[in-house]
């Protein structure tokens, strides 16, 4: 099987496409698959520009979005990983991967798919120590910080990973090579050491002081490489060729093929044509799921954290690998039909063949309906329906359903008769079910709504604890002993009520105080932020020869002599020359 090994994209689809064109003509070969290690930029129009980290030169729609519309269609089966200039907004909604156009495949965070009996593993991403332990928390609005926190590896991703292969190859007379190939966009730490280095040297100098501090590289990918020993590891990012072999028996037997590609330029080693035999035979020309893989997504579902301090298990434990009988379980749950459906769908926010967008500045989440059936099938957790579910406004306690007597005696007549029911209904009392959600959001004046409520609840409560009072003491014994019990259990149901609706009331009241706060420091600290770029702009001119340099001067003594330091109006602090003199 030919794979055509491409290392950063960075959008440039046209171009890799004509070139596969050209090689399969000079070279009378067919390339069965495209793999592309990452910085894709999966970029659907200009606003998605938005969330994707580059800088300002780099920052171009570029081609992928032809292939989104539908007015390309990408001639090869393409399969990917995310890297660190990605449009994260669209990458978000398919954690698990999916297809981000037709015939083209995101690997999500991390995975394994099959083509052709090949087993395939990816991971999307680069390192930065800051969020290794987050969990998956971004959303949009993005702002600077989550911009970039949004493609950095988490250690849960690379936990489940490790524990392909029933999770440890120890103690095997035979050692396994777990996968034919893996993909990651930064290379594993100190991959160097495999391959020619000074030949890395000559052609990238700078890299000597990461070489010499043993940081060159990624941290997490250097015991996953060791634990899965893939035939085959291709990697990108440091633009550059590079190829290291690492052994993992003396004899040379076991070894995993290091291939680093360059990225995307005329006359750089950016693509690689690799012919590959894979282990296993397979007659599906489509991307399949790996079913070990489902089942460990299955057993580590519980790990999924939309939070940014999260536990995350240690890389050395391997709790999660998975048995036969549970791969087995998997493969019943798809009929034994792996196939990934071709299910791609223009998303919003949608072009829909004109120039309206329903969210130009990107501020709303929105889940992908793949990722949606994806996680429905397996009974695991989609982070961005989680993320967008613990963005919805706090339960409206005004929508409380407060039954009047005559309902409740009913009920509890029949529950009388039925143990187990009764059991039910006393648990929907203590539990959130009785609340409705209130999509207007927590912030319209509920307070004095919810005292009536508790008002009337109390009212009843007394009503009822009177009546009780009244059949304890009278001597004909109005009430039976079983209406006692009945009014008793009422009133401790109200008073459980009451409780209820004054914590509601003061858990509303202290979240949106601290709503307001962050609100207010985020919106501080953003215009901080703008100021002191502005200030460096105008800093960066003023001591270089740029022809505005004289018209700042003038405009800036101007200011300073005319204005008042503070606008009092605005809150923004007038800049002057001498405010400059920053770092
Ligand atoms: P990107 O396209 O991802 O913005 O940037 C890749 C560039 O950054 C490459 O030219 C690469 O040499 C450089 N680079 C990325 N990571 C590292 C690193 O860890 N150490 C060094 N020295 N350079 C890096
Ligand atoms: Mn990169």
């Amino acid at each position: 099987m030919k794979i055509a090994v491409i290392g950063c994209s960075h959008g440039e689809l046209d171009i890799i496409y004509e070139d596969i064109r050209g090689i399969e003509e000079r070279q009378k070969t067919c390339i069965d698959l495209v793999i592309i290690c990452g910085d894709f930029q999966a970029v659907r129009n200009e606003y998605d520009l938005q969330c994707m980290a580059v800088p300002f030169k780099y920052r171009q729609l570029q081609t992928f979005h032809k292939y989104y519309s539908g007015q390309s269609v990408a001639p090869k089966l393409t399969l990917f990983i995310g890297g660190n200039h990605e449009a994260s907004n669209y990458l978000q909604t398919l954690a698990y991967g999916g297809w981000v156009a037709d015939n083209i495949y995101f690997m999500g965070y991390a995975s394994v798919v099959r083509f052709k009996g090949l087993r395939i593993g990816g991971i999307s991403g680069i390192h930065n120590n800051k969020h290794t332990n987050s969990g998956h928390y971004e959303r949009l609005p993005y702002d600077e910080d989550t911009k970039r926190s949004a493609y950095h590896m988490r250690q849960s991703d690379v936990y489940k990973l490790m524990q392909l292969n029933g999770g440890s190859n120890d103690n095997e007379s035979e050692i396994k090579q777990s996968l034919d190939v893996m993909i990651s966009h930064d290379w594993p730490l100190n991959i160097h050491s495999c391959g020619d280095v000074d030949g890395l040297l000559r052609r990238k100098r700078h890299f000597l002081h990461d070489i010499r501090n043993n940081c060159l590289g990624n941290p997490l990918l250097e015991p996953l490489m060791r634990q899965l020993k893939p035939k085959q590891w291709f990697s990108a990012h440091l633009h550059v060729r590079f190829e290291a072999f690492i052994n993992f028996t003396p004899d040379m037997s076991v070894q995993t093929r290091f291939l680093a590609l360059d990225k995307v330029l005329p006359k750089r080693q950016y693509m690689e044509i690799i012919d590959i035999e894979p282990t296993e035979q397979s007659d599906s020309n489509d991307f399949e799921y790996d079913a070990e893989w489902l089942a460990i997504l299955q057993s580590t579902n519980k790990l999924m954290s939309i939070d940014k301090r999260c536990s995350v298990p240690s890389l050395v434990m391997s709790r999660h690998s998975v048995s036969e009988s549970d791969i087995n379980k998997v493969k019943q749950l798809f009929d034994n039909d792996l196939k990934i459906p071709k299910n791609f769908k223009i998303q919003e926010p949608a072009l829909n063949g004109s120039d309206n967008d329903s969210d130009p500045q990107r501020i709303r989440n929105y889940v992908n309906s793949q990722t949606v059936e994806f996680c429905k099938k397996l009974g695991i957790t989609d982070p961005m329906s989680a993320i967008i579910e613990s963005m919805k406004p706090l339960p409206n306690p005004d929508q409380i359903s407060i039954s009047d007597d005559e309902e409740d005696d009913e009920e509890e007549d029949k529950t009388d008769e039925n143990p187990q029911k009764r059991h039910k209904a006393d648990e929907t009392i203590d539990g959130g079910d009785l609340f409705f959600v209130d999509r207007k959001g927590g912030d319209n004046p509920k307070g004095a709504q919810i005292d009536l409520k508790v008002n009337k609840l109390i009212e009843n409560k007394n009503h009822n604890s009177n009546d009780i009072m009244t059949a304890n003491t009278s001597a004909d014994g109005l009430l039976t002993k079983r209406q006692q019990k009945r009014r008793a259990d009422k009133v401790k149901k109200q008073t459980k009520q009451v409780e209820t609706l004054n914590k509601i009331k003061t858990n509303n009241e202290t979240k949106n105080q601290i709503k307001d706060n962050n609100i207010t420091k985020n919106k501080k600290l953003k215009d901080l932020n703008e100021d002191k770029i502005v200030k460096k702009e105008i800093k960066a001119i003023i001591e270089s020869n740029d022809k505005r340099r004289q018209l700042i001067i003038e405009r800036l003594d101007w200011v300073k002599a005319n204005l008042p330091m503070k606008d009092p109006e605005v809150e923004i602090e007038v800049i002057t020359l001498d405010d400059l003199n920053i770092q």
